[in-house]
């Protein structure tokens, strides 16, 4: 007899991920079932999914976008705002929640999935990043599970199947290195729009394809893995690996290496997160290794990456200069992307936040949501003041 199939909601339907989370339970409609689909505020985007999938649930955060999602759908009932997030996300009919919204307008919602025993598939990096212990504490207490879904950290997870924690003695992740890996120090500050937005290897959101081209990514990527596989940060480091075959090795104690290899293609971990512990075929075009040649594996530059070094400096620092870090870091690149920055800027409204920032060690929500506040308004004053020049 065949299972019934796991059903599915989607926070964050209409970026990158949320598509492709689409085409998968499009690919398995014997296994996945979509009954929620929920974004920030592209409606059209929005009610033409829901038109192809026909799910139970479609919510928009926007609330003054509600009443003209309403009537695009035909009309129907539109949850809205947080409530209608985490309405959505606890409904007794999802079993898994895909959380593919890159703000932190799905905290709540997902802490809310997470007490009422949903599992949860997550590929915002930044909830981990301001909320990780919270997160990781209510994940054990609820019972449930959080498969990641950053293909990193998908590669660290199933390395780790079956593998005590205490014979593990590293974990590294790799990145590609982005767009300007191969930039000299001294042509960065000149960097042109192109170059950053040119990611080499994947095809991403902007906001992701620039943190990929400062190496924030990695930064936040470590901190994620920090909390997901509950690891002191000493043990964690990111490499480059410009061929991006290799995503992330576990180091264990008798010197064994066990790494993942898979292509490019976020359909592979997008998929895994709904199938585990099965597998099951995807659509993504097979790996030949006798065609891969060199693969290399160098140090991250922190000189000319100085993002990198802030994140592990937050991580070290823990608590609330996570948030900091994050808030800041979201507030430069989408100036940057609106032109209100220069690329090599984005580093110094990050430092400067957390100069100003005096971490809280174990953040409730309401500290971590003040902080959120005060480091996005802090990098804007510096952005501000640095424009009228
Ligand atoms: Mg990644």
């Amino acid at each position: 007899m065949a299972d019934a199939p796991t059903r599915v909601a989607i926070l964050g339907s209409t970026g990158s991920i949320g598509r492709q989370t689409l085409e998968i339970i499009a690919a398995h409609p014997d296994r996945l079932q979509l009954v929620g689909l929920a974004a920030r505020s592209r409606i059209e985007t929005l009610a033409q999914q829901a038109k192809a999938f026909h799910p139970a649930l479609v919510a928009v955060w926007d609330v003054a976008k509600a009443q003209a999602l309403a009537s695009l759908l035909g009309p129907r009932p539109v949850l809205a705002g947080t409530d209608g997030l985490i309405a959505l996300a606890t409904d007794p009919r999802v079993d898994v929640v895909v959380v593919a919204s890159s703000g932190s307008e799905a905290l709540l919602p997902v802490m809310r999935a997470i007490q009422a025993g949903k599992r949860i598939a997550l590929a915002s990096k930044e909830l981990l990043v301001m909320a990780g212990e919270l997160i990781m504490r209510l994940i054990q207490e609820h019972g449930t599970t959080l498969l990641p879904v950053d293909s990193e950290h998908a590669a660290l997870f199933q390395c780790l199947q079956g593998v005590a924690r205490e014979r593990v003695s590293r974990l590294t992740i790799t990145g590609s290195g982005g767009p300007l890996w191969s930039v000299p120090a001294e042509a960065m500050g000149a960097v042109t729009r192109q170059q950053v937005l040119a990611h080499p290897k994947w095809r991403m959101g902007p906001k992701i394809t620039v943190d990929s081209a400062t190496l924030m990514n990695k930064g936040l990527e470590l901190i994620e893995a920090q909390w997901l596989f509950g690891l002191e940060f000493s043990r964690l480091r990111a490499v480059i690996h410009p061929e991006a075959v290799v995503h992330g090795l576990v180091e264990l104690v008798d010197g064994t290496i066990l790494a993942q290899m898979s292509p490019c293609d976020m359909r592979i971990p997008i998929q895994f997160a709904l199938s585990f512990p099965e597998r099951w075929a995807t659509p993504a075009p097979p790996l030949e290794i006798t065609r891969l040649g060199a693969l290399r594996f160098v140090e991250p530059d922190l000189e000319r990456f100085p993002c990198l070094g802030l994140a592990m400096e937050a991580a070290r620092q823990g608590g609330t200069a996570c948030v900091a870090l994050n808030g800041a870091n979201d507030t430069a690149v989408h100036a940057y992307l609106q032109d209100q920055l220069r690329f090599a800027e984005i580093p110094r409204v990050i430092a400067q936040t957390l100069e100003h920032h005096h971490p809280e060690p174990h953040p409730t929500l309401d500290d971590i949501l003040a902080v959120d506040a005060w480091a996005r308004a802090t990098a804007q004053e510096f952005i501000g003041s640095w424009a009228a020049h």
